[in-house]
């Protein structure tokens, strides 16, 4: 993921995005970034989500494992792919 800010990538599991709290800062200019799901990424990557998911599930059923899982791990994989950072909205304290 890029920053909004300085275009440097940002790593998904990086420690200042998984920090607790509503502000998060970009570890490279230390400016506020947000993280969100792009609803445009889920809409490009749906169908070949559940193609995959489709042609992975036979696999994770001969390894003895549940059909489901497989479903689950697209999901997940599909939701971390759609995340991106943008700049925040400030509040104004007026
Ligand atoms: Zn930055």
């Amino acid at each position: 993921m890029k920053c909004p800010h300085c275009f440097e990538s940002v790593g998904v599991f990086s420690k200042e995005l998984n920090k607790f709290g509503k502000s998060k800062f970009c570890p490279k200019c230390t400016k506020p970034i947000q993280l969100y799901v792009s609803l445009k990424w889920v809409a490009i990557l749906f169908g070949p989500a559940v193609v995959s998911a489709l042609l992975i599930k036979p696999l994770f059923i001969n390894a003895g494992l549940n059909g489901s899982l497989a479903t689950g791990l697209i999901c997940g994989l599909m939701v971390l792919l759609c995340m991106r950072l943008k700049v925040p909205k400030v509040k104004e304290n007026v």
